[in-house]
């Protein structure tokens, strides 16, 4: 494998079975991914799961979403579902770098945690718009623009407060709305990267697919869907596909207390039963299948993966978040992220302009007459003071 920045500088020798290694250099065979660690190699493609989970929100899984950074520095996140930016968070990435995200479609699990990336982007140093993809609906109310305008307009006490305190840029959001119906449409093309999009099958219209192209390297994401001709067709020649793999229907009775027949509608109507994600992964023949989408667990996995196995014998990871794979045309290498939760964001990666005082918006003489200014000043006045004089600050 050509990742690891120590492979390219440590002295250590692999001899097959054993290996020249020196008592104080790293070793090159991690056997996780620490992020911010590793050479990213012009020709090779990283994806990171961040969220594999379900609508219900734990702390062993966030929903959806699925991170591709490639060798030629993009970066992008395909949904970004409750509680997946905290692990974006984690990979210590500059929140300008993260500024492209495709939604498959407008189910909370698949787009809920907006808010914590614009918002909370912003804040962290992301100095541009945050740039959405995403399909239109039956109607336009149904669409991506709708959703975003709205959950936008629903955030105005939050950006106003923000405005003249922190640089402009980030607190702006571009909306790129496509129709849900076209096939293998392009949605997005520049700098040798190619994104497309077609429909799936899913609850009602305007749920799509995703496929990435660059360099050769073929990324595809499904999101959720009932089994689909497009999938099977467009996903052809995938080096990875992540497809949906719902629960199957004893777990969704037994462990998420459904009924026997909403279990059935829910798992062989609007998603994709373990036995058909294989089926479907037989036809597309990817480098790399990937179960998607649901609780994975110590006792949950087994009856999952062999249900998979009735239908497909192919390669197959099992995703849970934070799995990692580096794809090269050679190589294809699993391993799961090893992670600070702690991280604070990542230094920002362009100069900022600096706040424009004018956008403050001021509070009004009533607020302002309640505060304890005199109280401040005695404990606060001269920690200031002796921090301006540390600090070089007039
Ligand atoms: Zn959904
Ligand atoms: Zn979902």
């Amino acid at each position: 494998m050509t990742t690891g920045a120590s492979a390219h500088e440590s002295g250590n020798k692999n001899h097959g079975n054993w290996m020249e290694q020196s008592p104080v250099e790293p070793r090159a065979d991690h056997s996780g991914y620490f992020p911010n660690t590793e050479f990213l190699g012009q020709d090779e493609m990283r994806v990171i799961i961040l969220g594999s989970g379900m609508p219900n929100a734990r702390k062993a899984q966030a929903s959806a979403s699925v991170f591709v950074e490639l060798g030629n520095g993009d970066k992008f996140l395909f949904d970004i579902g409750s509680g997946s930016v905290a692990n974006l968070g984690a990979l210590e990435i500059p929140y300008d770098w993260v500024d492209k995200v495709f939604i498959t479609h407008l189910h909370q699990d698949h787009f809920a945690d907006l808010p914590a990336l614009w918002i909370g982007g912003w804040t962290g140093g992301r100095h541009g718009p945050l740039r959405v993809w995403g399909p239109s609906g039956d109607t336009p109310e149904l669409g991506t623009k709708s959703c975003v305008e709205g959950f936008q307009a629903s955030m105005m006490w939050d950006v106003t407060s923000r405005h003249g305190q922190i640089p402009a840029g980030g607190g702006e959001i571009e909306i790129h709305e496509f129709d849900y119906r076209g096939e293998n449409q392009v949605v997005y093309e520049d700098n040798g990267v190619t994104v497309r999009s077609w429909p799936a099958v899913h609850a009602i219209d305007g749920a799509v697919s995703y496929s990435l192209e660059w360099n050769g390297l073929k990324f595809v994401f499904a999101g959720d869907t009932y089994p689909n001709k497009w999938f099977v067709e467009y996903g052809q020649d995938a080096d990875i596909a992540i497809h949906e793999c719902f629960p199957t229907m004893d777990q969704l009775v037994d462990q998420y207390r459904f009924d026997p027949i909403t279990a059935i509608n829910v798992a062989t109507h609007v998603h994709t039963a373990p036995s058909a994600f294989g089926a479907v992964m037989e036809k597309v023949k990817p480098r790399m299948a990937v179960a998607w989408h649901f609780y994975n667990d110590f006792d949950t996995r087994y009856d999952v993966y062999e249900q998979i196995r009735e239908t497909y014998q192919g390669p197959l990871a099992m995703a849970t978040d934070l799995v990692v794979f580096n794809i090269t045309k050679d190589d294809l290498n699993v391993r799961e992220a090893i992670v600070n939760p702690a991280t604070w964001p990542a230094p920002p990666a362009s100069q900022p302009e600096p706040p424009d005082h004018t956008l403050l918006t001021p509070r009004t003489q009533f607020i302002n007459s309640g505060m304890m200014a005199d109280l401040v000043d005695d404990v606060v006045g001269p920690q200031v003071a002796d921090f301006k004089q540390r600090r070089g600050v007039e």
